[in-house]
């Protein structure tokens, strides 16, 4: 049988999640890794690119990694409700875990700041929406407050089954390159991804408790750590300039960016990520929104993959940083596309406005001299 039943089916064995459970899924994880054709040469860069393509998981973002495994839990721990704040993708997730599992999901978003994609999902999956007056981080204060006064689980990256499933994307990575790349960069909000990922490759490292921060917080879960003897790559993780709490090294009161998926000042996984660039040798950058945008088209238009603004971010800061040479030439680099660019149309619309579309009488005559001049 090679039915693909989801991630936790996939990598059972290095997943807290005992045998007997069943898992919440729907086929969530394998998703593509897509080596760039176009681009190096286009920029005249030496340097062998892959973009994992986290867009087109079931609810097209990587919240499902992490929420088949949140869901699966808190199912089997008896739970009837689950709750989570969001910029837009965990309530997607969340809404639809939710409706598969046949429990309720409550969802805090901010007002105004989710793009319209991801709106719909939750609508269409039918959880409860609760829209505030504020932005992520206030969503993610009241969750925590609440949950300590009702029958709800709640499912955001504090939940730490949610970063054993994103650990996953990392396995794929290394199962398919054989190794672990030189470099992984990834867009950062609350830096649960990034943390995940390192979890992954530190595992397949077989990297200690001792040596790890990342490992050692995880410890008293159970399950198969045993060594792939795989190495680690180096972690970059890049923010929006105007939402960037790591990249300047404090918290940002009033994040502002056009990526609204990672406009968060109060990253939850504040230590964690530290510690991943720590134990990885890595770095934390901003990009402008500008140059947000431009890695966006220009992947959509060079490789055909079109991903969210947010995702973009990671390729934008892996681009400039080997122009800039902090990333050698020569290097192999995995950036991940954190979600799916129609999540977002409005603002690939608003991208695309200096190209208008051509209208003409539904003649022959009419469409050829539109197509020839
Ligand atoms: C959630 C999300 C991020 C940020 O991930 P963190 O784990 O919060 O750092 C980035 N991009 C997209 C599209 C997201 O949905």
């Amino acid at each position: 049988m090679t039915h693909y039943t989801g991630l936790i089916n996939n990598y059972r064995s290095r997943l807290p999640i005992a045998d007997g459970v069943e898992a919440i899924e729907l086929g969530e994880g394998q998703t593509p890794l897509i080596k760039l054709r176009n681009i190096p040469s286009k920029l005249g860069i030496d340097a062998e690119i892959y973009v994992k393509f986290e867009g087109l998981n079931i609810t097209g973002s990587f919240k499902d990694r992490g929420m088949t495994m949140a869901v699966t839990a808190a199912v089997a721990d008896g739970a009837k409700a689950i709750i989570c704040a969001s910029t837009g993708n965990t309530s997607a997730a969340a809404a639809a875990y939710a409706a598969r599992a046949g429990i309720k999901a409550f969802v805090l978003i901010p007002e105004g700041k989710i793009a319209m994609g991801k709106l719909a999902q939750a609508m269409i999956h039918g959880c409860e929406i609760i829209q505030i007056e504020g932005n992520f981080d206030d969503g993610m204060r009241l969750v925590k407050e609440v949950a300590e006064h009702a029958p709800v689980t709640i499912v955001n990256s504090i939940n730490p089954y949610r970063l054993q499933g994103q650990k996953t994307a990392a396995f794929e990575v290394v199962d398919e390159l054989g190794d672990a790349p030189d470099y992984h960069c990834l867009p950062v909000g609350n830096a649960g991804n990034i943390s995940g990922y390192w979890l992954g490759y530190s595992e397949y490292a077989g990297t200690s408790a001792e040596d790890s921060f990342v490992i050692n917080h995880f410890k008293e879960m159970e399950y198969d750590r045993s060594a792939k003897g795989t190495k680690t790559p180096t972690m970059v993780g890049y923010q929006a300039a105007g939402a960037a709490p790591f990249a300047h090294g404090e918290m940002v009161d009033n994040p502002e960016t056009v990526a609204t998926a990672i406009r968060i000042g109060h990253p939850q996984s504040w230590d964690l990520a530290h510690a991943v660039e720590k134990e990885s040798g890595g770095w934390f950058d901003a990009l402008s929104d500008e140059e947000i945008l431009a890695a966006q088209k220009l992947l959509a238009q060079s490789e055909g993959v079109f991903c969210e603004p947010a995702s973009a971010t990671s390729l934008a800061g892996a681009l400039r940083d080997l122009k800039n040479g902090r990333i050698p030439q020569g290097s192999r680099i995995v950036c991940t596309l954190t979600g799916n660019g129609l999540k977002d149309p409005d603002t690939a619309m608003a991208q695309c406005s200096d190209t208008p579309i051509t209208t003409v009488p539904a003649t022959l005559d009419a469409v050829k001299a539109a197509i020839i001049g």
